[in-house]
């Protein structure tokens, strides 16, 4: 089992720091506590060979495309309880949403798999067919509800060769990176949240169009931006990554912690026009809100 006890020792200190938030963070309090408290002794970790590992990233497949865990619903329930309500809160037609997720889901009709992103369009039109269930949604319900399972089915499978991945997504699920920091050497780190993941990426290219061009990607400064933290975008396709180079930053927090602490700079980039492909609380907010003021 994954053990998120230090995970979640950053967070509370994290939230000593952030207290001007108020409770606007306490929806992943809730994720964390669950990914603390998670158990499914059902879940067998992947045993591929290094070889059949490798296989896979050259041909740019996801692990997850063609290895499917074994994982019990009801092993997701207790931690997806708590942010369905908490995400039902924010208005009456998440909440209508919500509930039709939640029918689906106990009728069988949907479970684990439809929360995966590698698992295709069949997966994704299961959710929009039994639950028209909003983006912002089901990326929430997601990045909440699976990385425990998903980080025990990888644990054995991690080693990726240097410079045996060249695509935007995740190795290991295909879900969409979520952080970007530059590491003491310079190189730059992309995490995935969904699984826990992190491998190192070309440093100018968009992780989400491949754009390539130098002058493609651009820093934008967020309002409230401390040293050393940046926002990334690119003008292509307009997607943006937070990030932080631990050069100027030696102490910052890993890059969860940075970047669920941080929605006051997805609030400013999504202001300017750009989009990130998991989620923020800042798509939480009403459209007229401003959580800096
Ligand atoms: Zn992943
Ligand atoms: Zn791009």
């Amino acid at each position: 089992m994954p053990d998120y006890a230090g995970l979640c020792a950053e967070w509370q200190e994290m939230l000593t720091r952030r207290r001007a938030m108020g409770d606007a963070l306490a929806l992943w309090t809730s994720v964390l506590d669950g990914w603390r408290g998670w158990q499914d002794p059902g879940v067998e970790p992947l045993r591929w060979s290094a070889e059949q590992c490798r296989e896979r990233w050259e041909r740019g497949v996801p692990l997850l495309a063609e290895a499917v865990p074994a994982i019990a619903p009801e092993s997701l329930e207790e931690i997806l309880g708590p942010v369905m309500e908490r995400l039902a809160a924010a208005g009456p037609d998440d909440a209508v949403a919500l509930g039709r997720f939640a029918e689906a889901w106990d009728a069988g009709r949907i479970g684990p798999a439809a929360l995966f992103p590698a698992s295709g369009w069949a997966a994704a039109a299961a959710l929009q067919d039994e639950a028209a269930l909003p983006a912002h949604l089901a990326g929430f319900l997601a990045h909440a509800g699976v990385r425990p399972a998903l980080e025990t089915f990888f644990s054995l499978v991690r080693a990726l060769p240097e410079g045996g991945w060249d695509r935007g997504f995740c190795p290991w699920c295909g879900g969409l990176p979520s952080y970007g920091d530059l590491l003491e050497d310079g190189r730059r780190r992309l995490s995935c949240h969904l699984c826990g993941s992190a491998w190192t990426a070309a440093r100018l290219r968009c992780p989400f169009c491949q754009a390539w061009q130098s002058g493609d990607m651009v820093r934008l400064l967020g309002g409230g931006a401390e040293e050393g933290y940046f926002v990334e975008a690119c003008l292509a396709c307009r997607g943006y990554l937070k990030g932080v180079d631990r050069r100027e930053r030696w102490n910052a927090a890993s890059p969860l912690v940075e970047d669920w602490a941080s929605p006051h700079l997805d609030y400013y980039a999504a202001r300017e026009g750009y989009w990130r492909g998991t989620p923020s609380l800042a798509q939480l907010l009403p459209p007229d809100s401003d959580p800096a003021a």
